[in-house]
């Protein structure tokens, strides 16, 4: 039901960004060059943490639990098997690792979350709790995923749990938990099993957030297509995919402003624009904007790594490739911005969701292998019914046990 919602949500409010898009992309990074925002308080004080937590990696060693991704699914499910079963041994695989240094890439996605702090504080240390606390507004943890995937790793290191090397032999564990977003076992190229159609569901808010409901016939209905063990939604024969961009590092004071002038002047379906949930003090806002297929091919090669808006529209040829409707929002976003408080276009994301079915699995014949996280489903990040839905389930399963 979870993904069901992100795809429906698609055919209400995004039907008119549907692509199909297959081409060779360039080495994308999320990495910033330079600190986007000044760091203050309790944003300094975790960044500092952050410098100081240990990348290193240990070699490969035999466990019983083998968990293939050190990711924040990755990681919070470590903690939770190991604040359960503490006897059992974990050993998480990771393959973005800097041979040099034997140490895991440093973390990077600086994408803000929607989680309510319960379903981490009873695996992350206290320390980082008590400074997160102060940060999330309402019960949420607010901070990014980088901040909460360093988080994650001091209390990995806390509880001894080994990070490895992903290899092409890992030491047979009696489980596998596939934490890789997808990527350990690849789902393309299946056989089609069945096909099937499913309604969409109308929402009760029509104008949700600023983004208009599709009331045309034709996308009442859509088409789920079983491969097996994974399902995909279709439209027309391919499967559902839609370009994003992101923004982010905005102010979040201009929200409203923006929705009234992206809706009314520039009749736009697409844009999404998100107050995080840390104290004012501390805030951003992040905007999607779903792009068209021609939008995305003019300015994909032009986005590899986080780039000030700013600059992106010093460059001709930038502004030659946006389109007039990005354009518009682009202008009214540096007319509102000061320059010391610049936005940032993050490269852009095919969204491309699957849902993998949950059902007893075995590879090597007697190891048991199960999917989490973006393994198990792609949610639909303008729902936030991905990550947050994740964590949410790890805590629901093992708050049960316990
Ligand atoms: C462009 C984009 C924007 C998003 N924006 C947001 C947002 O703003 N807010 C939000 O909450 N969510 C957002 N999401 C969703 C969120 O990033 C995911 O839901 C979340 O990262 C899933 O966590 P995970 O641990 O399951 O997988 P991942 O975060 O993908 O972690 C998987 C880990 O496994 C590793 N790995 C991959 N393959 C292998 C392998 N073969 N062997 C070993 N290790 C491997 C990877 O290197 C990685 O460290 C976004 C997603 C994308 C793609």
């Amino acid at each position: 039901m979870t993904p069901y919602l992100g795809w429906n949500y698609a055919y209400n409010y995004d039907y008119q960004y549907f692509s199909n898009i297959n081409k060779k992309r360039s080495q994308k990074s999320y990495d910033y060059k330079v600190e986007p925002k000044d760091l203050t308080l309790e944003l300094l004080e975790l960044e500092n943490l952050n410098q100081a937590t240990s990348l290193k990696i240990k070699p490969a060693n035999s466990s019983q639990i083998a968990i293939i991704g050190c990711g924040p699914v990755g990681m919070a499910a470590a903690l939770w098997l190991k604040k359960l079963y503490p006897k059992q041994s974990i050993c998480i695989y990771e393959n973005r690792i800097d041979m040099e240094s034997n140490s895991i890439k440093p973390f990077s996605r600086r994408w803000l979350t929607f989680i309510k702090l319960d379903s981490l504080e009873p695996i992350l240390n206290i320390k980082d709790i008590l400074i997160i606390k102060n940060i999330g507004l309402q019960n949420y943890i607010g901070i990014d995923i980088r901040n909460l995937e360093y988080s994650l790793l001091r209390a990995i290191r806390k509880q001894g749990i080994y990070v490895s090397q992903m290899n092409n032999k890992i030491p047979k564990p009696e489980i596998i938990l596939d934490a890789s977003g997808g990527r350990f076992i690849n789902n393309n190229k299946l056989e089609i099993k069945r096909k099937l159609k499913i309604n969409r569901r109308l929402p009760q808010i029509k104008e949700n957030f600023g983004q208009k409901l599709s009331t045309d016939n034709k996308f009442n209905q859509f088409e789920l297509v079983d491969f097996g063990h994974t399902i995909r939604p279709f439209n027309n024969g391919s499967p559902l995919q839609i370009p994003f961009l992101k923004i982010n590092y905005l102010p979040t004071k201009i929200k409203q402003e923006f929705i009234y002038f992206s809706n009314e002047l520039n009749h736009d379906y697409g844009i999404y624009y998100w107050n995080g949930v840390m104290r004012d003090d501390l805030n951003h806002a992040l905007l999607f904007i779903s792009l068209l297929e021609s939008e995305f091919y003019l300015i994909d090669d032009l986005i590899n790594s986080p780039l000030r808006l700013d600059q992106a529209w010093d460059s001709n040829l930038f502004k030659e490739k946006t389109s007039k409707r990005l354009s518009i929002l682009f202008e009214w976003l540096l007319s509102k911005i000061e320059k010391t408080k610049m936005c940032y276009l993050e490269p852009l994301f095919l969204w491309e969701p699957f849902l993998c079915i949950r059902k007893e699995m075995y590879i090597s014949d007697n190891t048991k292998y199960l999917r989490i996280g973006d393994s198990h489903y792609i949610g639909n990040p303008k729902v936030g019914n991905g990550l947050t839905e994740h964590l949410k389930e790890l805590k629901n399963v093992f708050s049960r046990i316990q």
